[in-house]
């Protein structure tokens, strides 16, 4: 008995009564978030989703997420989350490379999904607020329990982009959503009592490896905020009594600058914050421990390892700049180029080996092959670790920038300019130059109402950095392009106009 909703039907008998989820000003308990379940996987089977099928999911961060995706692995059917951005043509592409059965979107978000469903023609299923939720009019009964499946079996479908090619699809199983779940919850330390909240979008490994099964594999709260808005979650935060929140570098460096008058003493319940998906600069988390309380505790995964694959411990003071050790059942090792183990202390390649890592690339056996080196997963990410297992993320090897032979790792040069005061957000990034091979670039967004001097700057960083690490082109912009999870996206900033526009400040 194996299916990825187990832990959910286990407190729905043993703790009905306690609040499994809130969102948009509602509450469920336990009991209705099972029955929830159940109504959504009648009226999946009412449209012909069965074990083995896919069922592609366009649904934001609201409660019929939770009901639609767990009534979906309920059934042994495969959840294929993806984007509410996503354009028409992106979701034909996911419809037909991961052959869906249905297709389900959210109301308000469903445009795009209708358009592709009826140009590969595949059957909707068009969710209103409140349509899907126990009680809803018109629900048809509900399923008395879940289906047996294979814990090998593909419980989701997770699309990520890569650098070259189409989007990949990870099969992740029930097993490793079930490890994943567990190691988390572990990490953290969570139980029953805990009240822990979110605005990560759901449809992202995140939001839902780390966040909804860890939850329900302990039977806590969990309280959903569809968009992110820096104010309203930390008020989000003080009047559901959040103990613990979890979310990206992006939003905590939101929250430590929101305008509010909410101050530690408001979020006293709070005692931990779960930050991944990119590197938290350690002025951002410093500085908000101090104006709220809770420590940012750093978990590095990837969708390919259904989330966190290493972990902080909330138990002890994190040496700076690590993103902790590998989380139960994982082990973690760094790899030269001929994918030997390298000394301790030096960098090179992360590989994972452990229960969350994913079972394939969807029908991409050629890139599963790519990814695999024996019993490794190999993340394409730079790190190095140290004698006691801690861990810490350079960089990507995409993202490395090499200038006339030294190695430099853009979030070692971001985390020094986070602690400029008059830096709000930045990335660094390599261009081409003939002399060099690579020359260093910074982008900036400067805090709101503040004068940035680029020549002071880069002044202020050649005291902290080595000369080679010191950016020579400079370019401040309104915003940075970001992912779904507020993630910086490097690769969609342009660097043609940084290039060709940027500003190169002489050294005073
Ligand atoms: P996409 O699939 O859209 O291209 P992606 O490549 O960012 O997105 P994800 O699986 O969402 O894919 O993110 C995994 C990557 O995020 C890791 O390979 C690593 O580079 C980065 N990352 C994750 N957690 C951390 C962390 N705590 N610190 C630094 N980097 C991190």
């Amino acid at each position: 008995m194996t299916n990825a909703v187990q832990n959910i039907w286990r407190h729905a008998d043993a703790t009905p009564e306690n609040v499994a989820l809130r969102a948009d000003g509602r509450t469920w308990t336990y009991d209705e978030l099972r029955a929830g379940i159940a109504r959504a996987a009648v009226e999946l089977e009412r449209r012909g989703v069965g074990r083995g099928d896919r069922v592609l999911l366009v649904v934001p961060t609201v409660a019929e997420f939770v009901f639609v995706y767990h009534g979906v692995l309920s059934l042994g059917a495969t959840a294929v989350t993806v984007n509410t951005l996503c354009t028409a043509p992106e979701i034909e592409y996911f419809l037909t490379d991961a052959d869906c059965k249905l297709a389900v979107g959210y109301r308000d978000v469903a445009d795009a999904l209708l358009v592709a469903a009826t140009a590969v023609t595949r059957p909707t299923w068009i969710l209103d607020p409140g349509s899907i939720g126990p009680g809803a009019v018109g629900a048809a009964g509900e399923r008395p329990s879940y289906v047996d499946v294979d814990e090998h079996d593909a419980a989701v479908l997770l699309y990520t982009s890569g650098t070259t090619g189409k989007p990949k699809g990870a099969v992740l199983t029930h097993h490793n959503l079930l490890a994943s779940g567990n190691a988390l919850s572990q990490v953290q330390a969570i139980g029953p009592d805990d009240r822990v909240g979110t605005a990560l979008p759901l449809f992202h490994v995140y939001g839902q490896a780390s966040v909804m099964a860890s939850t329900q594999h302990v039977g806590a709260a969990l309280s959903l905020q569809r968009r992110f808005d820096a104010v309203s979650m930390l008020e989000m935060a003080a009047s559901h009594r959040l103990t613990t929140m979890a979310g990206v570098p992006t939003m905590w460096n939101e929250m430590l600058h929101a305008r509010t008058s909410l101050s530690a003493h408001d979020l006293s319940g709070l005692r931990l914050c779960l930050t991944g998906g990119a590197p938290l600069p350690k002025a951002v988390s410093e500085a908000f421990q101090a104006r709220f309380g809770p420590r940012v505790i750093d978990g590095y995964g990837l969708t390919e390892t259904t989330g966190a694959a290493t972990a902080q411990s909330p138990a002890h003071e994190p040496k700076e700049g690590s993103v902790g050790r590998p989380v139960p059942g994982t082990t973690v090792t760094v790899l030269d180029a001929d994918h030997q183990p390298v000394p301790i202390g030096e960098v090179g390649e992360v590989a994972i080996d452990g229960p969350g890592v994913m079972r394939e690339y969807w029908n991409r056996p050629d890139a599963t092959a790519a990814v695999r080196n024996g019993r490794w997963f190999l993340t394409g990410d730079l790190g190095r670790m140290d004698a006691d297992g801690d861990l810490w993320i350079v960089g990507r090897i995409k993202e490395l920038i090499i200038r006339g032979g030294y190695n430099v790792y853009p979030s070692e040069v971001e985390d020094v300019m986070y602690g400029h005061p008059a830096v709000l957000e930045c990335a660094v990034i390599g261009l081409p130059d003939e002399r060099l091979g690579e020359e260093v670039a910074a982008v900036v967004v400067v805090q709101p109402g503040v004068s940035l001097d680029l020549a002071d700057l880069r002044e202020w960083l050649a005291e902290r950095l080595a000369a080679y690490k010191v950016p020579r082109v400079y370019q401040v912009c309104d915003a940075l392009p970001k992912g779904t999870t507020g993630k910086i996206l490097k690769r969609d900033i342009d660097h043609d106009e940084v290039l060709n526009n940027g500003i190169r400040p002489q050294r005073i």
